[in-house]
């Protein structure tokens, strides 16, 4: 296999033997429905790598069908120890082509190489807990009436239809499919337009790792046509979202439709809140990378900062001090920051940047490397300073490396600062005083708060998910397989 190629397309014909204008259907690789294809493109270069098929309801519906008559047939009845075994064994391919993988979403997705390496290890992670977890989802028994015996098992939904965005394709395959099939249903997968690259080279190394065919199909295409058409399938059982609220909220009411639950992961506008007695030197690193992981395009960004105004000014010059190094370039380069995903993503982020710079003190800017190639859609890290809470730069979620820094006087400041805008996924919280820890953390109306870290090291064991707008449903962990079950309940009434 030649590494040094500068087409996911490529890569994935040399490494996986894979056409990329083909779909995963049953088993076996079809173009779309009428040949239709979209270009794939390069976010570093701008440049066409390739084409992808650009599916249609009738994939959709052949790829459902082809799920369902899996689930019937075998894969929801095999033991769950043997679903484990071959769970296992996807863990370990993906493994070995950890380096293949993550070049391939580097080119597709932008990411820098270590990121999408790291991605790469945790999507092996994700397969390798919900394997050891598929035959560990006891159910319970209740006391009840005399001579009856009553249990509860979890079962599968059946069909999920899973709708995967262009940000960290590979870990939410590893918890949203990895978790459904561990439980036992089959999965239809729609991954974004501009990042399908790594799910069909994941579909394929897991076909090849033992996975029987149609119980993961992949269905490439535009989210308002292969999309759409996979939200009103009737045959679809479950759904799991990872994206923006307003097509969130698209999916859920199409959804709601069929009767269909689902779980919609929708992103947030995530703080530090950082306390006077805090311990900074270990705070310091964190509150910058948090945000700039993945050139800030990160459902949990850590996109604004509060701080106490004790430690105002100390923590603004530390943090213009690591702006001042972050540097934005060729995801094959690895740089701090890739590219932005596309050009309306990076237009979306300079009308922030500019309504910025109109109303609020810009306190630092990263920089585009010089070598950039011109046709890459760059945006440097800008931090924002005394940003009152509620401008628009510290409301929404601006999806790119821009961060707000906003100083509060005192806990019930911070809190209500914390929860103040429409989303409610993750907190940063960052204090020496133990009781002010358990206090504020009960406060905070998020899916998850850090204190003292923030993500806690990505932590695939931990139940992840948003309240308020940003969605609902936990995936991860254990809790995240059992949101890939629905509970039967059995009253055996005895013979007297
Ligand atoms: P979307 O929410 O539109 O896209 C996410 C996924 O949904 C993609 O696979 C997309 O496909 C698909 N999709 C789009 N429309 C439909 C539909 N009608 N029915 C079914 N599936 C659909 O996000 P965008 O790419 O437009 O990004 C816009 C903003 O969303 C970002 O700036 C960010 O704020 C937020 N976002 C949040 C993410 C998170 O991790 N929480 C991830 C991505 C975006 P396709 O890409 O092919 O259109």
């Amino acid at each position: 296999m030649n590494m040094t190629r500068t087409s996911a397309a490529e890569l994935l014909r040399d490494a996986f033997g894979i056409d990329a204008t083909h779909n995963l259907i049953a088993g076996q690789w079809h173009p779309a429905a009428g040949g239709a294809t979209l270009p794939m493109d390069n976010p570093s270069t701008g440049e066409t790598m390739g084409q992808l098929a650009r599916g249609q309801a009738a994939d959709v519906d052949q790829a459902v069908a082809a799920a369902c008559v899996a689930r019937d047939a075998e894969w929801s009845r095999l033991d769950a120890a043997e679903r484990g075994r071959v769970l296992m064994a996807m863990s370990q391919k993906v493994l070995e082509y950890a380096e293949v993988l993550a070049r391939i979403e580097a080119l597709d997705v932008g990411k820098p190489l270590r990121q999408a390496m790291a991605d790469a290890k945790a999507l092996a992670r994700y397969f390798e807990f919900y394997a050891g977890a598929a035959d560990k989802l006891t159910g319970i028994t209740v006391p009840y009436r005399e001579g009856y015996t009553v249990f509860c098992e979890h079962e599968p939904y059946g069909v999920v239809g899973s709708i995967i965005p262009w940000n960290y394709p590979m870990q939410i395959i590893g918890r949203s499919v990895g978790g459904a099939l561990a439980a036992g249903n089959c999965c239809v997968t729609k991954p974004s337009e501009n990042a399908s690259a790594s799910t069909l080279a994941v579909a394929a190394i897991a076909h090849s790792a033992g996975l029987p065919a149609g119980v993961w199909n992949v269905v490439c295409g535009l989210g308002s046509e292969a999309g759409a058409a996979l939200t009103v399938n009737p045959g679809v059982d479950y759904f799991s979202f990872t994206g923006s609220v307003a097509t969130g909220r698209r999916i859920q009411e199409a959804a709601a439709r069929n009767v269909k639950p689902l779980a919609l992961e929708l992103g947030g506008k995530s703080p530090h809140v950082v306390f006077d007695d805090c311990d900074l030197d270990r705070a310091m690193p964190t509150l910058v990378a948090t945000c700039m992981q993945n050139g800030g395009q990160t459902c949990s960004a850590a996109s604004r900062v509060l701080v106490q105004r004790g430690l105002y000014e100390e923590v603004k010059a530390r943090m213009v001090a690591y702006y001042e190094g972050l540097v934005s370039g060729p995801a094959l380069e690895d740089h701090d920051l890739g590219p932005i995903i596309s050009a309306p993503q990076s237009e979306r982020i300079a009308e922030y940047v500019a309504r910025g710079e109109r109303d609020l003190p810009v306190a630092a800017r990263g920089r585009v490397s010089a070598g950039a190639p011109r046709g890459g859609h760059y945006v440097a890290a800008v931090l924002f300073s005394e940003v009152p809470p509620e401008h628009p730069l510290a409301q929404e979620e601006v999806f790119g490396p821009v961060q707000v820094l906003t100083p509060f006087d005192d806990e019930d400041e911070a809190v209500r600062y914390a929860n103040g805008t429409r989303y409610g996924l993750v907190a940063g919280l960052w204090t020496r005083d133990g009781a002010r820890q358990l206090r504020v953390a009960r406060q905070l109306r998020c899916g998850q708060v850090f204190v003292n870290n923030y993500g806690a090291g990505g932590g695939i064991e931990l139940p992840f998910g948003g309240v308020r707008d940003s969605g609902h449903g936990r995936e991860k962990g254990f809790e995240g397989l059992r949101e890939f079950t629905q509970l039967k309940t059995v009253a055996v009434l005895h013979e007297a």
